[in-house]
């Protein structure tokens, strides 16, 4: 078996997979007991009450689960907003919703179409309907998405992260933090397995620029703002709660690029801003209350994007770009940035980005 130093493979893990390192940070963070409301604990999933019927479910560790969900329980029903990344997550999901009620899951809205977010689809018969915005249907129907990021990379780099996981348990010396290792890896080993049962479906239902559910008290809205981190992104919007789940539209962190129209991004984040929410509950992270940190991550994308601009016209290309960009004077508002640099996927998708636009003209 090929031998892997850590200290060398962890770098590179990290900044090749964008979303390992986020949901290992959505992990740390949402262990780190920053919830505000009530908690169910489950096997998989934490479920914090956000208000009477909502619920913010983030992973317990014992699975890797990728999109953080909310669980919207109506006088009759159960709405599910997300149901992970494999089918494995989603019947993990669905056994531990019954901590909080006994009504069935008859909705599900998907996002948008990336795979951390939409692979639990399939284990969901036609009692329920899955909600999504038209482009979702379209991109898992048409996409290839298994071959395609963000999926490539996470599957590719899984085992290199098994081996790298295997290496820090046989050296770890306490045993409070081997443990948490063993499990990691243990984790990490099923969510490989799990891989292979992926089946992606499409929503059922499609919208294309809002629709409205009324589920007895419960009016649920799905609004497509405009285009941002994906061609298709879905608020889920409660008026009465003064609630809105954003998918990756807008997390509490940096999120993922190789899909973004950046431009439009930031517009849209503008329309996000204008509906009369409290609380934003987001595809990965933490629930959060400031529409400032929304303002932040739109001037993280403009200042990204007139960075990049600027060394795509002195000529680097984009790997050396990713590389070279400063953006760690917006470190206060997202901790991840440790230093220069940017997600290299994401600078390569605004490159080809640039080059539509320019081709344009
Ligand atoms: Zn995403």
């Amino acid at each position: 078996m090929k031998t892997l130093k850590v200290s060398a493979v962890l770098p590179i893990l990290l900044a090749v997979c964008s979303l390992c390192a986020v949901r290992a940070q959505a992990q740390a963070t949402s262990n780190s007991g920053s919830a505000s409301g009530p908690i169910t604990k489950g096997k998989v999933f934490n479920f914090e009450k956000i208000t009477d019927g909502v619920y913010y479910a983030t992973a317990t560790g014992a699975m890797i689960t990728g999109s953080n969900d909310v669980v919207i329980v109506n006088d009759n029903d159960v709405l599910l907003v997300d149901a992970g990344i494999t089918p494995a997550v989603a019947r993990a999901l669905v056994q531990d919703v019954k901590l909080l009620t006994a009504k069935p899951v008859r909705w599900l809205v998907n996002t948008h179409f990336h795979y951390d977010h939409t692979d639990g689809n399939s284990i969901f018969g036609p009692e329920v309907q899955i909600i999504g915005h038209e482009y979702v249907r379209q991109a898992i129907l048409n996409l290839d998405v298994l071959h395609r990021e963000p999926f490539k990379t996470t599957q590719t780099n899984l085992p290199n992260l098994i081996e790298s996981l295997k290496q820090q348990v046989s050296a770890e010396k306490d045993s409070q933090r081997r443990a948490t290792l063993q499990a990691r890896l243990a984790a990490t080993e099923a969510e490989q397995r799990q891989f292979a049962d992926i089946k992606p479906v499409p929503p059922t239902l499609t919208y294309t620029s809002s629709m409205t559910l009324n589920r007895g008290a419960r009016e649920i809205r799905f609004l497509f703002l405009g285009r941002g981190h994906t061609p298709g992104d879905t608020v889920v919007f409660l008026p009465k709660e003064r609630i809105v789940c954003t998918g990756d539209l807008m997390e509490s962190q940096l999120a993922y690029m190789g899909d973004a129209i950046f431009d439009e991004w930031v517009t849209t984040l503008d329309a996000l801003k204008k509906l009369d929410f409290d609380t934003v509950l987001p595809g990965h992270g933490v629930p959060f209350h400031e529409k400032s940190l929304i303002t932040a991550y739109q001037s993280y994308l403009k200042d990204l994007t007139a960075q990049v601009a600027k060394l795509r016209a002195q000529g680097l290309t984009a790997d050396e770009a990713a590389q070279k960009v400063d953006l760690t004077s917006h470190k206060a508002d997202f901790p991840q940035i440790t230093g220069p640099g940017a997600d290299l996927r994401g600078v390569r998708r605004m490159y080809a980005w640039m080059d539509e636009r320019t081709s344009k003209q």
